[in-house]
């Protein structure tokens, strides 16, 4: 009967065609089915949308998890991971699109710290910003003897190297005095960064993110700020550390010890003590996304090598998920720490670009759109002040615990030596705007349908 065996082959071979396997590599194509796979499967909390496109047109895609997708919620943070900047590797793009399965599965499952963690955070997950050096470097796969073919856009420029230099800006600011924070950006700086690159800028600055990571390979450590030496020679590698060290450190460490084997150190035939370092102590770079967020926005940033070999063979990809899954997840609720709360004045409106400074640590940041603030601090006693151009500042002590944000409202009255006319004068972008408090959608994401 040698049509039994061959019809039973074929049965095996369809159910193998069709079971779904979670651990592959996933071209383009393959990438946007699984994020809609996700969207569909939890459409209640999840929401697709895309920043912009590649070089070569393909769309930049985001899943976002929240429990009232589209919206920000006031007082509820917004944080978010990259991955697969350089296109080679490919790491976190894999790792980014198990966790958005993990984050729905879970939800769906009632699992209390998912539950907890998707109603209390907003949560912007893009699994690839190069996916056009993707494509590049899957065509040769894990057996690629280019160390670097994939790594920049389609345009040949690597995209960890292409935003504007605030840097330069901050350290001249350091010299002869001035912030190193929300430094302006020159105004030609569209025509000066690649599609990508401009894409990711304008996310980061249509939304008040608070916490992100950047995802990389080719190493296994978690690098935090500044990437860029603080010495004069640019190649020249120094410890430069910002203001917020500590905070930095101890974020890089939550990583590293949740991860299965980041904070042992001896890594790819390098050590980290800890599993971590500074940026600029490992090898100096200019024009990084993580120095970018923290000089530019009130988003701290912190950049995860997680792998020696940057296009890991799939058999690798579920150790790897298991080693990487408990520190991506920890890594998310760091964004529930330090202080946070309302700007209002007077009337309770919202102040908008309000400054909140914490004395000890030189660097601000300001309040978003809807007034709300968000400071991620270690635990301790602060003093606090809220600032707005037009109104008298206001200087709190507050006590921050090892768990929940303390919450810090500040209601803010309009300075008698400070006419109404005279702030509202003052422009510059920096006056602080005034709305109700509404909850707003998001008007620079739009809802995408279908993977054009
Ligand atoms: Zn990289």
């Amino acid at each position: 009967m040698p049509g039994i065996p061959s019809a039973f082959l074929l049965l095996l071979l369809l159910s193998r065609l069709v079971a779904p396997v979670t651990f592959r590599h996933h071209r383009y194509d393959d990438l946007v089915r699984t994020l809609y796979k996700v969207h569909n499967q939890c459409p209640d909390i999840t929401r697709l949308y895309h920043i912009g496109r590649s070089v070569k047109g393909r769309y930049l895609y985001v899943l976002e998890f929240s429990d009232h997708p589209g919206i920000h919620e006031l007082l509820e943070p917004e944080v978010k991971y990259v991955g697969n900047m350089h296109g080679n590797e490919v790491l976190g793009r894999e790792l980014l699109l198990q966790l958005s399965e993990f984050l729905c599965e879970e939800f769906r499952n009632r699992n209390q710290r998912i539950l907890r963690l998707i109603q209390g955070t907003r949560i912007h997950i893009l699994p690839s910003m190069n996916p056009d050096g993707y494509e590049v470097a899957a065509v040769q796969g894990p057996n690629a003897s280019g160390y670097l073919v994939g790594r920049n856009n389609a345009n040949g420029v690597d995209l960890n190297r292409n935003f504007p230099d605030l840097n330069t800006y901050f350290y001249y600011n350091e010299k002869y005095g001035g912030p190193n924070h929300h430094l302006p950006l020159p105004d030609n700086w569209k025509s000066q960064v690649e599609p990508e690159t401009r894409a990711v800028i304008q996310w980061i600055r249509s939304l008040n993110f608070v916490l992100s990571a950047n995802l990389h390979g080719g190493a296994v450590v978690a690098n935090y700020p500044y990437d860029k030496s603080l010495l004069r020679s640019p190649h020249r590698t120094s410890n430069s550390p910002t203001p917020d060290d500590q905070l930095f450190q101890t974020l890089a460490k939550v990583y590293s010890y949740a991860h299965g084997w980041m904070h042992q150190g001896w890594n790819c035939g390098d050590y980290f003590p800890d599993g971590i370092t500074n940026g600029a102590s490992w090898y100096s770079l200019s024009k990084g996304m993580q120095d970018f967020n923290y000089l530019h926005t009130n988003c701290f940033e912190i950049t995860l090598e997680l792998s020696c070999n940057k296009f890991p063979r799939q058999e690798e990809l579920q150790r790897e998920w298991l080693g990487n899954r408990e520190a991506l997840i920890q890594f998310l609720e760091q964004v529930h720490r330090g202080i946070k709360g309302m700007v209002l004045d007077e009337n309770s409106n919202n102040l908008t670009g309000a400054v909140i400074s914490v004395s000890g640590i030189n660097h601000d940041v300001t309040s978003g759109e809807h007034g709300d603030y968000f400071r991620l601090l270690l635990p301790g006693t602060y003093i606090v002040t809220a600032k707005a151009p037009g109104y008298d500042p206001k200087t709190v002590t507050v006590t921050v615990g090892p768990a929940e944000p303390t919450q810090v409202n500040f209601q803010l009255s309009r300075s008698t030596a400070y006419p109404a006319q005279k702030a509202a004068g003052r422009g510059q972008g920096s006056r602080p705007k005034q709305s109700r408090i509404t909850r707003k959608k998001d008007p620079a994401t739009k809802r995408h349908r279908g993977p054009a």
